[in-house]
């Protein structure tokens, strides 16, 4: 038997955002192209991170005594911070080269029509008309006290 997913603030977030993404990006392109460009965009601004973290911490060491007052961020924290963003972007470069395999990958368009529709049952809109309409009369039960407002 299936768990029940978890519906923590946390998780459903999560469950919105993976379906959104399903829904707006419905085909295989789209989803290579999507993702590509959510590396690429961590990637760029992680790097960029790093590089100015460097160089401000061997501006502090070529200066010596900055005013205390001057440093919003402690020379530890930059240091820490620099591990880590190493790190990650070395994770990030072994997973564009990951995704560079994945981007090669093409795919016929009697195929994307097949995504386009798993999407659709995958991840329907919840604005469309037809499932606020299945939703109400879900919903309404003979002696709900909606329905007496209602009518
Ligand atoms: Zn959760």
């Amino acid at each position: 038997m299936a768990e029940e997913p978890c519906q923590c603030s946390d998780c459903q977030k999560f469950y919105k955002e993976h379906d959104r993404l399903i829904r707006e990006f419905p085909t295989f392109k789209q989803q290579q192209e999507l993702n590509w460009a959510s590396i690429q965009s961590f990637r760029t601004l992680c790097t960029k991170i790093t590089d100015d973290l460097q160089k401000e911490l061997s501006e502090r060491e070529s200066n010596g005594d900055i005013n205390s007052e001057e440093k919003h961020i402690s020379d530890l924290e930059i240091s820490e911070a620099l591990d880590e963003l190493e790190s990650v972007n070395a994770y990030l470069y072994s997973i564009e080269a990951l995704m560079e395999r994945i981007f090669d990958t093409k795919i016929s368009n009697n195929i994307e029509t097949k995504f386009r529709e798993i999407a659709k049952e995958l991840a329907p809109d919840p604005l469309n008309i037809d499932r606020l309409i299945l939703n109400r009369l879900f919903h309404q039960t003979p002696d709900s006290p909606d329905k007496k407002n209602i009518n």
